[in-house]
């Protein structure tokens, strides 16, 4: 990763999917340095079968598992921004809460999930292709633009301008991420969402099957892959 790069943001929609999506790759960001945070719009609270389990519960478990994950990756900071789970809208209110978290800690590189309706349907949560879209909106050109959401100004936080965007991507990507050295600490970190997990050997095995493929191509053990998109060099 290039000087250009000194700051990283990961939108997601859940706990969890940073790591899933990109786990090796935030572990190689941070190892070089560059300084990582993860922006998390909803609070997962509706992801367990546990019939006993409410949904208070789950958000404050699943918070808690998320810090646990990020510290393991070398991530410092977690901003949640709690909207409710499986039912993340594309609205001024979500948008300008993403566009507040650009704004505050203003990355070089934002990483992103797929827009896209893919087969992939775990992939392909609604709510992960509402959160891709509402981060690439807010990257250009709401973060961007000093007259978009005037209460931003109203609190300090100045437009900024992000140099570039990667989204996961698993069909023909430009961007394969060789994850070899980091794929233990990606295995660790998933390892700490708990209440997600009900057979971490599966998911483990299922994990490295994939990485395994991704990286085929290239040579590499392990890989995670991406398309870029540059806006600024
Ligand atoms: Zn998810």
């Amino acid at each position: 990763m290039t000087e250009r790069i000194q700051r990283v943001m990961v939108i997601t929609a859940h706990p969890d999917d940073s790591e899933f999506g990109a786990g090796g790759t935030i572990a190689k960001l941070t190892r070089d340095g560059k300084v990582v945070t993860y922006c998390i719009l909803t609070n997962g609270n509706k992801g367990s079968s546990d019939r006993s389990m409410t949904p208070e519960r789950l958000a404050k478990i699943r918070e808690e598992e998320q810090r646990n994950a990020a510290r393991v990756l070398g991530v410092e900071t977690v901003d949640f921004l709690g909207f409710p789970d499986c039912e993340l809208e594309d609205t001024r209110e979500t948008r300008t809460a993403v566009s507040g978290a650009i704004r505050r800690h203003r990355p070089d590189l934002v990483i992103i999930q797929n827009p896209h309706r893919t087969k992939l349907l775990g992939a392909s949560h609604r709510d992960h292709r509402i959160a891709a879209g509402i981060a690439l909106d807010c990257v250009y050109p709401l973060a961007r633009d000093h007259m978009a959401f005037p209460e931003l100004m109203a609190q300090g936080l100045e437009p900024h301008k992000v140099k570039e965007v990667h989204m996961m991507w698993w069909e023909n990507p430009e961007l394969v991420v060789d994850i070899s050295e980091t794929m233990d600490l990606k295995i660790k970190a998933l390892a700490c969402h708990v209440s997600q997990l009900k057979d971490m050997a599966a998911v483990e095995k299922r994990i490295r099957e994939r990485s395994a493929e991704l990286g085929k191509p290239r040579g590499y053990a392990y890989a995670e892959t991406f398309e870029p998109i540059v806006i600024d060099r």
